[in-house]
């Protein structure tokens, strides 16, 4: 299958401009991209409309604010509806600040350069690097990659898609029920709908339903440890984890990181990180997680994907982590960094839709497959907000289901939410009923104040309802809260008492659970501010604690 070259476009007014931005991004782009000039919004326009009738794809918008008739914020407003991923550069002059900070909150830019953009290397380059790694892996390009043949009705396909699509590794889609050259795929290799998800690989090679065990070794992650004893071992690999593995691996510890999945955590899950300090625009859980693992790897740390711990067993100053396969790996120091996961809806039957039309979290990976399609957003917070603003890119509509009379997530995202034609907001309500035969075709709602009920089209249901401390497997080891939250630190210490068996003549460091040499960070520790910035300082500040701990070893 041939592909043509993304296009990197740039936008200005100014021909002297225009020619010295087309050379600089010739000179690093032009073997990977067709970087295409236009001197107005509207002759851009135009030229976008082409692309789409043509199939090309288009990377990434550079466009200047300043231009008579259409500005750059305008040009923006009627791009992104043909190419809702591509990435979004506003240029602007020092004035022009205050307009471009405002252009993030309302069409959403990916960063605004100053002009002169000059020296290249420091200014121009990094910022279009990073935006054009992270247009690649938020994008499915027909390509001659690994195939991934199977069904929009099926978890377990869902399952690969997802699987792939948090380890930022490119894959094609293709849907039987859509895709002829799907169906030929099949026949081809004497297989059926019943043998779905089947990844076909470049080499020739085929995995049919492959576990995420199968699909990590198979595209190179280790799910087995290297060594038998580390300094650290890390349970989880979301944002405390990597964080605390980076700076743990960078002070010269010898860390093993081991994820039930893949890396990212509930964060890898995010469109859009918007409140993180560093990165004005954002940045989405995927990019900051592609970042943070090549670091931590580059200092040194070993991952393992797809290996959940199953327990931990602590006999003196040695901790043992047995691992779903049976193995088993040992260590001085343990940090518990499993965060916490999606509350799962409670209503009958609903088992059968996970994965399957009804999705925990999943977004990210699902938006691009509900092209003009009618969704359901369950949840009033933070998490649900950058779902339906993301999946509103795609969808025909998107109406979210509040259970209570007013949404909780943040100001900066209220206003964006409340001005999306395509989001419907529904108060006091809550999902009653999911019907549909096969695929999910309608839902059935109830307001909770007046008992009134209704039914509404729907072919996908996105669920935002809370979250759960993953600590059940210490539950026999560590002291917890009742709603499963790990305690650490003086929590633990009532009345001058310290926790029940506690060995040591000390008290727990902060970060200590109440077992001397096992740690907790992130969400899934009591006390915390939930959060990616919350998580990494936690990452970080249990570094420091190990290295008190050694001491006294
Ligand atoms: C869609 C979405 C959007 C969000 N947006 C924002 C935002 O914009 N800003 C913000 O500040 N916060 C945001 N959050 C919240 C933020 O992502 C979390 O607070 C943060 O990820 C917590 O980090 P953590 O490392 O403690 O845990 P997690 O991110 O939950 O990571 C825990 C990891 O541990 C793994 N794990 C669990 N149990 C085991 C086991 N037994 N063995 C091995 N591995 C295990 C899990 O698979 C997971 O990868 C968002 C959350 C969601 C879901």
């Amino acid at each position: 299958m041939h592909m043509s070259k993304p296009v990197i476009m740039a936008v200005d007014d100014d021909p002297v401009v225009l020619s010295s931005l087309e050379r600089d991004l010739r000179q690093k782009y032009g073997g990977d991209y067709r970087i295409v000039k236009a001197k107005s919004g509207a002759a851009a326009l135009e030229v976008l409309h082409k692309l789409e009738r043509g199939g090309e794809p288009v990377a990434l918008f550079l466009v200047d604010l300043r231009m008579p008739e259409m500005t750059g914020v305008q040009f923006f407003e009627e791009a992104v509806l043909i190419f809702p991923e591509a990435r979004k550069v506003l240029l602007t002059t020092y004035p022009d600040t205050q307009t471009a900070i405002n252009a993030i909150n309302t069409i959403s830019i990916d960063y605004h350069l100053m002009k002169p953009w000059h020296p290249l290397e420091e200014h121009f380059y990094p910022v279009l690097d990073s935006l054009l790694d992270e247009w690649r892996i938020n994008v499915w390009l027909p390509y001659e990659g690994i195939r991934v043949v199977g069904a929009m009705g099926s978890s377990a396909s869902h399952e690969v898609k997802n699987f792939l699509a948090c380890t930022s590794i490119p894959y094609q889609w293709m849907d039987i029920e859509r895709d002829e050259e799907a169906r030929r795929l099949l026949e081809l290799t004497s297989m059926s709908e019943a043998d779905t998800p089947v990844l076909f690989f470049p080499d020739g090679s085929r995995l049919v339903q492959p576990t995420q065990q199968q699909l990590a070794e198979k595209v190179g992650l280790s799910t087995r440890a290297e060594y038998t004893f580390y300094d650290v071992i890390i349970v989880g690999g979301g944002p405390a984890g990597l964080s605390a593995a980076v700076y743990a691996s960078a002070d010269g510890l010898k860390v093993l990181l081991i994820e039930r999945q893949m890396p990212g955590g509930q964060a890898g899950k995010s469109p859009k990180i918007e409140n993180l300090l560093g990165f004005p625009t954002g940045i989405s859980g995927r990019e900051l997680t592609r970042r943070a693992v090549a670091q931590a790897r580059r200092f040194g740390t070993e991952i393992l994907t797809a290996q959940a711990v199953t327990g931990i067993r602590s006999e003196g100053e040695t901790k043992i982590v047995t691992l779903d396969d049976g193995s088993q790996v040992s260590s001085k120091i343990i940090l518990i960094a499993t965060g916490a996961w999606f509350t799962l809806l409670d209503l009958p039957g609903i088992e059968k839709w996970s994965g399957a039309g009804v999705y925990y979290g999943a977004a990210h990976t699902e938006a691009a497959n509900y092209k003009n399609q009618d969704l359901v957003v369950i949840g009033g917070a933070n998490a649900a907000a950058q779902a339906m603003l993301l999946l509103s890119k795609y969808a025909r509509k998107v109406t979210v289901l509040i259970r209570g009379s007013d949404p909780t997530w943040s100001k900066y995202l209220d206003e964006t939410i409340r001005t999306n034609e395509k989001i419907e907001l529904m108060l006091n309500t809550d999902l009653v009923a999911v019907q549909g035969d096969g695929k999910i075709q309608t839902v059935t709602l109830k307001n909770n104040l007046s008992g009134e009920s209704t039914s509404l089209p729907a072919d996908g249901v996105f669920v935002f309802i809370g979250e759960e401390p993953q600590s059940d497997f210490v539950a026999d080891l560590v002291m917890r809260t009742e709603s499963g939250h790990i305690l650490t630190g003086l929590d633990m210490v009532k009345d001058g008492q310290r926790p029940p068996g506690w060995p040591l003549n000390r008290d727990p460091l902060l970060l200590e659970t109440s077992v001397p040499g096992i740690f907790a960070a992130g969400d899934v520790r009591n006390g915390t501010k939930h959060g990616v910035a919350a998580a990494i300082g936690d990452g970080n500040a249990a570094v420091t604690l190990f290295w008190q701990y050694l001491s006294t070893l």
